[in-house]
């Protein structure tokens, strides 16, 4: 952790250089780990909304001009600077969100090296000028300074997908990052400055939602790129709506996980990993597979796997390298997973694993006990809010048809999972599942490859070509 760190949380990095805030208001930094005080942030307000943004429409015009290949080295330069601090960006973000280091290290800290590859090899692959029907020509250009506003749960994800694709595009940004995940930012913006990027082509605002929605009104703000809550891509598109300016939402997710009965010998394996998947990150990823749904004649003996799997994961401190889980990132998100768990309870669903009460062993800080329920049925808020902790909602279903319909009976459409040993059936229902991504026995994702999803769950997609376009204007030109 830089030694300045202290100093630069109560600033802003606005044109190339570490500000005074013009309005400050102030914000403690808890330690998820122990829930004490770990320092101070300063939010930003409007004015300091509006000075971020005028650097931004500043750099605007060099930096649209800048070449293909000018922005493709000063990607490859910040990828390379990424890699060379990623002990660094892995340290803040556990400090941060109390992700234990190893994860912390090798996903959460990673991403913003896989990211950066898969936009440098988009970019790469991406005509400059297209002859299209007519004879006509196309051409992209970027649609103009960004607002790219990031939650706190994957930050180094979360920002260089935007940053990244800004950059790609020829944008120029003003980030206002999660503020529960101050120092990842601050130790981004270090990274870009030493990569070169131009004074004033990104800028950071610190601050809390007030923040962000004075920067998503903001008039001069091209388009807005939002990761978070749904509740608050909803005002967002609000804030869009009186510019007809461009919103990209990657919002929350409640994602199914079909476990048929033909895994075979694979079944316990792929039941335990999918338990790993759900209470990753403390459960706290939009994508995670909450929802299991089991086929009738396996799903007793799933359920006590499940409890199993999650009675034998561990929680430690998140400063340790290994495979246990950290604390939630915040008291009130602590509050909300404990309700809900109770509220699980109280609703009729059963309790095979975990529950409400502190973790043994853990009684300061924002600890909650990986959860398992089984019987929750749809009528239940088990089934359709999300949750971000470490809670798995099991439900039974009878035939593959009854399964797609539980699968898509959900507001959301991130993600779905299929756990089968019949490949025409993962196919058959990945086509019929409502989701921007399914993944089939435990397929992950790759870096470069689309992220987003269909209904609540967002607009647009992030990563590789995909992200990159939704930072382009399309231009024709119709010449004789
Ligand atoms: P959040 O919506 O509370 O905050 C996200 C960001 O928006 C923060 O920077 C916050 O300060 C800001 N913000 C809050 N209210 C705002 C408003 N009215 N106008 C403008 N900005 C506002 O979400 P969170 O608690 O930080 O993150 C958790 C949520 O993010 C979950 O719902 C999760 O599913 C979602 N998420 C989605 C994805 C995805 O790619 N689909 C990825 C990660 C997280």
């Amino acid at each position: 952790m830089a030694n300045d760190e202290p100093e630069k949380l109560l600033t802003h990095y606005v044109g190339g250089a570490w500000v005074a805030p013009l309005e400050p208001r102030h914000h403690t930094i808890v330690n998820p780990t122990d829930g004490t005080p770990a320092g101070t942030l300063v939010l930003g307000g409007p004015k300091d909304v509006d000075r971020a943004v005028a650097a931004a429409v500043a750099a605007w015009p060099a930096f649209a001009g800048w070449s293909r290949s000018e922005r493709l080295d000063l990607l490859r330069g910040i990828r390379d600077e990424t890699a060379r601090r990623l002990g660094d960006l892995a340290a803040a973000i556990s400090a941060d969100i109390g992700a234990p280091m190893t994860m912390a290290r090798t996903m959460q800290a990673d991403a913003g090296v896989g990211h950066m590859d898969g936009f440098i090899a988009a970019l790469e692959r991406q005509p400059e000028r297209e002859t299209i029907p007519g004879d006509d020509v196309l051409v992209r250009e970027p649609v103009g300074p960004a607002a790219l506003i990031t939650p706190w749960n994957w930050p180094v994800n979360q920002i260089v997908l935007k940053v990244g694709a800004a950059l790609a595009a020829g944008c120029t940004a003003v980030l206002k990052p999660s503020e529960f995940a101050p120092r990842t930012s601050v130790l981004y913006m270090d990274i870009l400055a030493a990569a070169g990027v131009p004074p004033g082509v990104v800028n950071m605002i610190q601050g809390d939602g007030e923040t962000g929605a004075a920067l998503s009104r903001h008039p001069q703000i091209a388009m807005i790129s939002f990761t978070g809550s749904t509740r608050a891509g909803r005002d967002i598109m609000c804030a869009a709506a009186e510019g007809i300016r461009r919103v990209a939402l990657e919002l929350g997710g409640k994602s199914p996980n079909l476990v048929f009965a033909d895994c075979g010998d694979a079944l316990e394996a792929r039941v335990r990993s999918s338990v790993a998947e759900c209470f990753l990150n403390t459960g706290q990823s939009c994508d995670a597979p909450t929802r299991m749904l089991v086929e009738r004649a396996i799903y007793e003996q799933v359920v006590e796997i499940a409890a199993d799997a999650a009675r034998n994961t561990r929680l430690g401190n998140p400063a340790e390298e290994g495979d246990h889980l950290g604390p939630i990132v915040n008291e009130r998100q602590f509050r909300r997973v404990r309700d809900l768990i109770e509220t699980g309870i109280e609703e009729g669903a059963r309790l095979v694993a975990g529950g409400p009460e502190m973790p043994k062993g853990f009684n300061h800080g924002f600890w909650v006990r990986p959860t398992v329920f089984a019987d929750v049925t749809p009528s239940m808020t088990l089934w359709r809010e999300e949750v971000f902790g470490p809670v798995l909602a099991i439900t039974p279903f009878e035939t593959e048809a009854d399964a797609i319909a539980l699968g898509n009976d959900t507001v959301y459409g991130l993600a779905a999972y299929v756990q089968t040993g019949d490949p025409a059936r993962a196919e058959r229902v990945a086509l019929a599942l409502r989701a921007g991504a399914v993944h089939v026995n435990g397929q992950s994702m790759e870096y470069g490859t689309p992220f987003g999803g269909y209904r609540q769950s967002g607009i647009g997609r992030e990563g590789g070509i995909w992200g990159i376009e939704e930072f382009q204007e399309i231009k024709t030109i119709h010449a004789p």
